[in-house]
C-alpha cells in the first residue's frame, strides 16, 4: 500500500527510461521505475531492444552488443544507483493536481496510488500489424515483427517483408543473413526507404519486391504456408508461397493511458516542448519513442531520458524554492 510521495516515478524502462534512472538516482531523487511486463517474445520488460539481437551503432560498443544484454548493463547502472525496479505496468494516472498518481495493473480499485511530484514518461512505441485474422493465428508460427529475433528460424527459407520504410529495408537487408530469398511486399511502386537504404537492397541479389501489392490473406493452419498479395492497381490475386512473413509497417506509440491526459499528436506521439522533455502538465516529462516518431534510436532515447532527468530535477528544485 504505497503511501510515500516519491520525488519521481519513471514509467517505463526502455534506454530512455532507464537513463533517466540512471540520472535521476545519482541525483539522490530515488527513483521508481515502473518498467512493464515481460512481453510474448522477451522474458522481461526493456522496450524493444529486447527483442534485438545485435546491437551495432550503440556508441561505446565497438564490436556490437546484444539489445538484452545492452538493456542488462543499463538496468545494472541504473540500480547500482539506488533506482527501485516495479516488473509491473501503469494500468491508470491521475495528473490532475500533485502528487501525481499512478495506479498498477494488479491494483484492485481501492488501492492506493503510487505518488510523485514529478513523473518521466517513457513507455515507448510498438509495432504496427496488418489487422488480418490469419496474422494472429500464425502470429510467431511464421509471422513476426522483429527480424533480428525470429530470422534465425528461417535458414534457407523463402520469406516476405512487408513495407516500404527503413525498417522493412533494414529487416530484409538483415534476413537475406538467413533466408534463401526475401520478397518485399510493398503497397506502392517506390519505397520510401532513405536512398543508402534503397540502394543496398537494390545491390542484394536475395531480394525481391512485389510492387503495388497488399497482403490481404494468409495460408496455413499452424505454420505459415504463404501470403495471398492483391495487386492495388489490377485486383488481382496471386499466393506468395513464403514460410515467414515479417510487417515492418511503422509502430504505435504506448500512449492510451496519457489519452485526453497529457497533448499527444494524431498519431498518439506525446507533444513535449521544443528543446525540452516537457508536456503540457508541469512537472510530467516524456522522452524516448513515445514522443520521437522520427529518429527512434537507442542512443536518441537514451539521450532524451537524459534530458527528461535533468529537466525533472530543476523543475523539482525550482518548486522547492
Ligand atoms: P515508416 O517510415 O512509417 O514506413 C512504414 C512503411 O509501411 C511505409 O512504406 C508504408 O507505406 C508501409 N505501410 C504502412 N501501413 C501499411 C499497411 N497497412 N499495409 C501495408 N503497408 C503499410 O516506418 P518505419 O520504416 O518503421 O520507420 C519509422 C522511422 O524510423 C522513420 O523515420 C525511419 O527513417 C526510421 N528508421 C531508421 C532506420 C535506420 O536509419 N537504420 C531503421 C528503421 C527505422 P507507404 O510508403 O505507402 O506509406
Amino acid at each position: 500500500m504505497p503511501s510515500e510521495i516519491r520525488d519521481v516515478i519513471i514509467i517505463g524502462s526502455g534506454p530512455a527510461g532507464l537513463t533517466a534512472a540512471i540520472y535521476t538516482a545519482r541525483a539522490n531523487m530515488h527513483p521508481l521505475v515502473i518498467e512493464g511486463e515481460p512481453s510474448s517474445t522477451s522474458d522481461q520488460p526493456g522496450g524493444q531492444l529486447m527483442l534485438t539481437t545485435e546491437v551495432e551503432n550503440f556508441p561505446g560498443f565497438p564490436d556490437g552488443v546484444q539489445g538484452p544484454e545492452l538493456m542488462g548493463l543499463f538496468r545494472q547502472q541504473a540500480q547500482k544507483f539506488g533506482a527501485e525496479l516495479i516488473t509491473e505496468k501503469v494500468s491508470r494516472v491521475d495528473f490532475s493536481e500533485r502528487p501525481f498518481k499512478m495506479w498498477l495493473a494488479s491494483d484492485g480499485p481501492d488501492a492506493e496510488p503510487h505518488l510523485a511530484h514529478s513523473v518521466i514518461v517513457s513507455t515507448g512505441a510498438k509495432p504496427i500489424l496488418l489487422g488480418l485474422e490469419a496474422e494472429q493465428r500464425l502470429f510467431s508460427k511464421g509471422v513476426s515483427t522483429c527480424a533480428t529475433c525470429d530470422g534465425f528460424f528461417f535458414r534457407g527459407q523463402d520469406i516476405a517483408v512487408v513495407g516500404g520504410g527503413d525498417s522493412a529495408i533494414e529487416e530484409a537487408t538483415f534476413l537475406t543473413r538467413f533466408a534463401n530469398s526475401v520478397t518485399i511486399v510493398h503497397r506502392r511502386d517506390e519505397l520510401r526507404a532513405s536512398k543508402i537504404m534503397q540502394d543496398r537492397a537494390f545491390a542484394n541479389e536475395k531480394i525481391r519486391f512485389a510492387w503495388n501489392s497488399v497482403v490481404v490473406d494468409l495460408d496455413g493452419e499452424d505454420t505459415l504456408q504463404g501470403a495471398v498479395l492483391q495487386d492495388t492497381i489490377t485486383g488481382e490475386r496471386r499466393t506468395l508461397p513464403v514460410t515467414g512473413l515479417f510487417v515492418a509497417i511503422g509502430h504505435q506509440p504506448n500512449t492510451d493511458i496519457f489519452r485526453g491526459v497529457l497533448d499527444m499528436a494524431d498519431t498518439g506521439y506525446l507533444v513535449t516542448q521544443p528543446g525540452s522533455t516537457a508536456t503540457n502538465i508541469p512537472g510530467v516529462f516524456a522522452c524516448g519513442d513515445v514522443q520521437d516518431s522520427v529518429y527512434r534510436q537507442a542512443i536518441t532515447a537514451a539521450g532524451s531520458g537524459c534530458m527528461a532527468a535533468i529537466d525533472a530535477e530543476r523543475w523539482l528544485e525550482a518548486q522547492r524554492h
